[in-house]
């Protein structure tokens, strides 16, 4: 665009005046003016080294985002995905189920951490409420909001039971960890507490974070790719690749954890979770700035079905509204509650947690690049997200610099 506002003496713009130089096949003395501007604007475009990520759902997103923050412009960020941040519940375009960043309730919901893997978890969600704190006073139109959690347990686990505010508040960083008896309780339930968390709008959350890395300098491309090997021919020179695809490239590991909901019009400003002695949970999570409030849910490991299942929709409805006297000041008659959408999603899960390393993968002509995985996030993605996305652009930083340091 620039070069049709150039104007030369002999003719109107300097690329029309060129072309018709070199018709006459005579020296034109622009043409090394010409050369210097081409030369000025590709290298604020495309003489950078590339990093590219793979996956424009809450992880990639946050870990494009930690990442342009390290490299501060000495690297194009380049993210490729095959869908992107655009639903909005109960309007006509919809994401698949397997790009479950569009689905989730979702809702920072700590579970004790008794196991390997329930331990890095724990630690990651506690990154993302340190990240989310000061996120929320900056940016309060981000997408998420601080509210009260609810836990309601039919017959607690031992874990549980041996649960304090001590214990909870050092594992999680959420502060205001309460036991709950006497009427704000129901009958069958055993334990319950409440304690100080966060509700993510997930498509609103993740349209900002891809606003942020745009406004940042970032770029895209709507694109599906077959492996991350392919990722190394979107640029001149990729410096590597991360791969936060969700499910990753035929990792056997992988699955899908089937969830049913409804998004619905209650309104509340707390979130809470049942846990039933059949091993059934229900789950409300508001989706503040209009977003409605998610009626949950099930987990289905290796469920592929897409379809809603009315029976399930069923048993969810009659589940959630016999929770509304404990969550909503002013519940909502029967009759005017109504479904805003459907949802099945499809969680990729990964037996063992999610895969968070650095791979290095043969590429053409005997080349090797280096893929840093972060996929496989499963039922957990957005209160693990800014954990991951900081151990990423940990890796990150190793590969680049070749030494590793705190960030
Ligand atoms: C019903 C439901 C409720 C949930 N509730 C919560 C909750 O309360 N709290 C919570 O933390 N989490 C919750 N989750 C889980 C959360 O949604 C996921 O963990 C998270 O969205 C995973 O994010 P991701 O970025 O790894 O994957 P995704 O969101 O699936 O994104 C994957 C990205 O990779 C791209 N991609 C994949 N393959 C390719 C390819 N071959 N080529 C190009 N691009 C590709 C996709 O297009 C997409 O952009 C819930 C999920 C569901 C379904």
């Amino acid at each position: 665009m620039r070069l049709m506002t150039f104007r030369c003496h002999h003719h109107h713009f300097i690329n029309s005046c060129c072309e018709k130089r070199k018709k006459k096949n005579r020296h034109c003395h622009h043409l090394s003016s010409v050369n210097i501007l081409l030369k000025a604007m590709s290298s604020s475009v495309g003489d950078k080294p590339t990093i590219v990520v793979i996956g424009a759902g809450v992880i990639g997103l946050s870990c494009a985002l930690k990442i342009q923050q390290l490299v501060s412009g000495s690297h194009d960020i380049l993210i490729v995905a095959k869908e992107w941040p655009s639903s909005i519940a109960g309007s006509p375009l919809k994401p698949s189920p397997d790009y479950a960043s569009m689905w989730a309730g979702a809702h920072i919901r700590p579970i004790p951490a008794s196991t390997p893997q329930l331990t890095r978890e724990a630690a990651w969600i506690k990154e993302t409420v340190k990240e989310l704190s000061p996120l929320i006073v900056a940016e309060p139109f981000i997408g998420v909001t601080e509210v009260e959690g609810i836990d309601y347990m039919e017959e607690p686990d031992e874990v549980y039971k041996r649960q304090t505010k001590e214990s909870f508040e050092n594992e999680t960083g959420l502060p205001g960890y309460t036991v709950l008896s006497g009427d704000q309780v129901p009958p069958e339930v055993k334990l319950a507490f409440s304690y100080q968390t966060y509700c993510f709008n997930s498509p609103l959350y993740c349209q900002n974070l891809l606003r942020k890395f745009l406004f940042h300098g970032g770029k895209t491309l709507a694109r599906e790719i077959k492996r991350e090997a392919e990722a190394f021919i979107l640029a001149d020179r990729v410096s590597l690749v991360v791969n936060a695809s969700g499910v990753g490239f035929g990792d056997p590991k992988c699955f899908p954890t089937r969830g049913q909901t409804i998004i619905s019009n209650m309104t509340t400003d707390k979130t809470i979770t049942r846990l039933n002695k059949d091993g059934s949970a229900a789950y409300i999570i508001p989706r503040f700035f209009n977003g409605g409030t998610i009626l949950g849910g099930t987990r289905e490991p290796n469920n592929w079905s897409t379809e809603v299942c009315p029976t399930t929709r069923d048993a969810i409805w009659e589940r959630n509204i016999e929770m509304q006297p404990y969550i909503c000041d002013k519940p909502i008659a029967r009759e005017d509650l109504r479904a805003i959408a459907h949802v099945v999603g499809r969680r990729p899960t990964r037996e063992g947690g999610m895969r968070v390393e650095t791979e290095t993968v043969t590429l053409r002509d005997g080349k090797s690049g280096t893929v840093v995985h972060a996929y496989g996030a499963g039922s957990r993605g957005y209160e693990m997200s800014w954990g991951v996305a900081k151990e990423v652009t940990g890796l990150v930083k190793n590969t680049l610099y070749g030494f590793s340091s705190k960030l």
